[in-house]
């Protein structure tokens, strides 16, 4: 039998890269060849405490670039062998009335590569059937590094957050929380033709990390000044855009605070299951004519817009990777992510 490195996570917080079998080819779908795997921050939180759809030992990692090697019995897609792909981790179901509506990324039975089928974070991945009929695959463009092409998924969601809030020309669009998500929220917003993008954290080391990305400011949301900076900035009205793009309620609350009238509230970041009832004040949306905009995952044509604004440089993922590792060096690099001292790792297995 043939064997590959992998890492495996045997529980939360063990883990190593060990020997395993290569997949199989699946029925419909395709086996790859790795040639990247990006970590984001749920593999973080699955390495940490575990995760309710995975049992261990597993593979994890779904912000993948490789080379198809095999196709299976009955593959209907329309990639060859030799050809460079990235791949995103969702697969949606066909069936479902959502998405025969159009919006797959509501349907009931939404399953990930990485969670329903092993990750990545291995030298070679089996795509499953389902993903190669309705799911996040892309020819990666030529001469695109594999390590950008992996780190399209986190872009999509935050591409799907902006197209709900039509963040657009003459916005003032504040981000709350400066992690990579903030970070892309900010290429994003730019893109898009905000007039002013500002950027804000409770921590200090994470918004200079994250002045890379240019915001027109960055905050410290613990100032006492926080609020009266955020007015004066933004022209008196506040923002007419807040992003929270961090697991956090408190920013949820200060959002709706701090939204001029008329604005939108995009609640990006979820939040803990223990703590995800924060007092916002509803008179506050209801008199002020806010928009609250819960926005998860996202669907195949967030993924292709994701894809294309990485290849021409405007998402600047080149400033998002800040480590990269062998996959020898999982431990490593997996240890430098969970101590929050990396942007986005990403593995060359
Ligand atoms: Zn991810």
């Amino acid at each position: 039998m043939k064997t590959m490195k992998a890492a495996v996570v045997h529980r939360p917080m063990h883990w190593s890269v060990d020997d395993v079998p290569v997949p199989a080819v699946p029925v419909g779908g395709m086996l790859l060849r790795v040639r990247a795997c990006g970590l984001c921050g749920s593999d973080l939180r699955t390495l940490r405490s575990g995760h309710k759809k995975i049992t261990f030992p597993w593979i994890l990692g779904h912000e993948i670039c490789g080379d198809v090697v095999e196709l299976g019995e009955g593959y209907r897609g329309a990639w060859k062998v030799g050809r460079r792909l990235s791949v995103g981790p969702l697969a949606y179901d066909p069936s479902d009335p959502q998405t025969v509506a159009g919006r797959p990324e509501l349907a009931t039975d939404v399953r990930e590569i990485g969670q329903a089928w092993h990750g990545g974070l291995a030298e070679f991945i089996a795509i499953p059937r389902e993903a190669v009929e309705l799911g996040n695959i892309v020819s990666a463009p030529e001469g695109l590094d594999p390590e950008y092409a992996a780190v399209v998924e986190p872009a999509s969601s935050v591409v799907h957050a902006q197209e709900r809030a039509a963040v657009g020309l003459g916005d003032v669009v504040l981000v709350m929380g400066a992690g990579p998500i903030g970070c892309l929220h900010v290429a994003v917003a730019r893109a898009r033709g905000a007039s002013k993008v500002f950027l804000a954290d409770v921590n200090a080391e994470r918004l200079a990390a994250a002045e890379v990305f240019e915001p027109d400011a960055t905050l410290d949301v613990n100032s006492p000044e926080f609020a009266t900076d955020v007015t004066r900035l933004s022209g008196g009205l506040g923002p007419s855009v807040v992003v929270t793009a961090a697991p956090s309620g408190a920013a949820q609350v200060t959002a709706v605070e701090i939204a001029r009238k008329g604005g939108r509230v995009v609640l990006f970041g979820g939040l803990p299951h223990d703590s995800s009832t924060p007092d916002v004040d509803m008179n506050r949306v209801h008199y002020h004519n806010l928009d609250l905009i819960g926005v998860s995952i996202f669907a195949p044509r967030h993924f292709r817009t994701a894809l294309e604004l990485i290849a021409d440089g405007r998402i600047p993922v080149k400033k998002l990777v800040t480590h990269r590792f062998p996959l020898a060096e999982f431990d490593t690099g997996a240890r430098i992510a969970l101590d929050g001292r990396a942007l986005k790792v990403v593995f060359l297995p």
